[in-house]
């Protein structure tokens, strides 16, 4: 488990729309923990993988969509750490770089259909009889996952606020639990829609109160546009740092947005998660 760094830089994120409101602003390169183990999804998975070498499993079994940074992280992990993979993913069968990778990786994949997912009716899908599986949560949800995010702030300076994208809201819960002792305030920009209800299992995952914005998810998970897209490209320009579209975009964005409604005081400091996944960036590509 040693091969992979922790210790990523925190850099200064020097953009005009924070310059403007004397915003001091930066980023935790969680993306360059590894280029496919990336960002939250390694401290959502270490302690479950951890777990899972203690159990003397053998096979990880895991859930996610077609564009799945965790399960792409999930594949190369196995990989690298002598597990076998089972990866079942949600829709129909489609053939995309991810899960390319994820196959190149050795993850035996298996498409179900939404219903079924949703229904968790996944049957025949999930081998029942194997006793050397571990059967990891969708995203790496869970008391060992919010144990590795809270890891994200081991090492950072203090500042006013830290933010990060919020999914199922794990690595937001972790954040929490360590800006807390640290004298920080947590926040996170959700990605998903509607879903307001979600704050109260965030709190319940970390202990500790949070704030997430609802108002910056671009219209629902996934969706993107061409002002979002403006806001990565221009950034990457600016700044040598790459953004993607679902998640760190979303609350790159949302802070701009903030920060352009007079939401911070002048000279707070802020620092940005950046939670990895940019394979997903290859999804807006080659469109026509
Ligand atoms: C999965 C993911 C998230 C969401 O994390 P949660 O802990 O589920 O809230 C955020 N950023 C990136 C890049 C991700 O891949």
């Amino acid at each position: 488990m040693y091969e992979i760094p922790f210790e990523t830089p925190v850099q200064r994120l020097l953009l005009p729309a924070f310059d403007a409101k004397g915003l001091e602003v930066w980023v935790k390169r969680d993306d360059m923990i590894h280029p496919f183990i990336s960002g939250n999804k390694w401290r959502k998975l270490k302690y479950a993988l951890l777990e899972a070498k203690q159990q003397k499993k053998t096979h990880l079994l895991s859930f996610g969509g077609a564009w799945s940074n965790h399960l792409l992280a999930l594949a190369c992990a196995g990989a690298q750490f002598r597990f076998k993979t089972t990866g079942i993913v949600r829709g129909e069968e489609v053939h995309n770089p991810m899960m390319e990778m994820c196959r190149m990786f050795g993850m035996d994949i298996r498409f179900v259909s939404r219903e079924q997912f949703r229904l968790k009716e996944l049957g025949d899908q999930i081998p029942q009889d194997d006793d050397q599986m571990m059967i990891i949560q969708e995203g790496g949800k869970g008391e060992a996952g919010v144990m590795g995010c809270e890891e994200i702030l081991a090492d950072v300076p203090l500042v006013n606020r830290v933010f990060c994208a919020v999914g199922t809201g794990t690595t937001l819960a972790g954040i929490s639990r360590a800006a807390q002792r640290q004298g920080m305030l947590a926040e996170g920009i959700c990605v998903l829609k509607g879903a307001g209800t979600m704050d109260a299992e965030i709190e319940a995952m970390s202990g500790t109160g949070i704030k997430v914005h609802h108002r910056f998810h671009r219209g629902g998970y996934a969706k993107s546009d061409p002002d979002l897209m403006e806001c990565i490209y221009q950034t990457a320009s600016e700044t040598g740092i790459l953004f993607d579209q679902v998640y760190t975009g979303k609350m790159l964005l949302g802070v701009m947005e903030l920060a352009e409604e007079n939401y911070f005081r002048r000279g707070e400091s802020i620092l940005l998660i950046h939670t990895g996944g940019l394979m997903g960036l290859l999804s807006t590509f080659n469109r026509g």
